[in-house]
């Protein structure tokens, strides 16, 4: 899937998706949409920088369901983490929104015909 592909999904999917859930949880401690729509788009590259879309088999641990886990579990320490400053609470909206980024592009991949390994390999 080509770079532009990713910037636009992850940056529609983030404003949508965080749009929706501040609209039916008000009290839920989420981003700013459109600040988090432009940081998961900055961000989707992310996984194809870790592991270089330089072959259709490119897609290792850093694509993998195993690492997707991983980042869900770090988006979840993030969103109970309670910051004490506005510079804290801005880094914790921007990993958020890194995080919303780096899993939809492994969600597009996962679309894909190749999909995504369930463990990968580190090389
Ligand atoms: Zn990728």
């Amino acid at each position: 899937m080509r770079a532009a592909a990713h910037t636009a999904i992850s940056g529609a999917s983030a404003f949508a998706l965080i749009s929706m859930l501040r609209r039916h949880h008000p009290t839920a401690r989420l981003p700013d949409p459109v600040f988090a729509a432009v940081v998961a788009a900055i961000a989707s590259g992310l996984p194809d920088l870790l592991e270089p879309a330089s072959s259709p088999h490119h897609r290792k641990f850093c694509h993998s369901a195993a690492f997707a886990v991983i980042v869900t579990t770090g988006m979840r320490k993030l969103y109970d983490w309670m910051p004490a400053t506005p510079g804290e609470a801005f880094m914790r909206d921007a990993l958020l929104g890194i995080g919303f980024g780096y899993m939809t592009h492994l969600c597009a991949d996962a679309t894909t015909p190749l999909g995504l390994p369930l463990l990968g390999t580190i090389s």
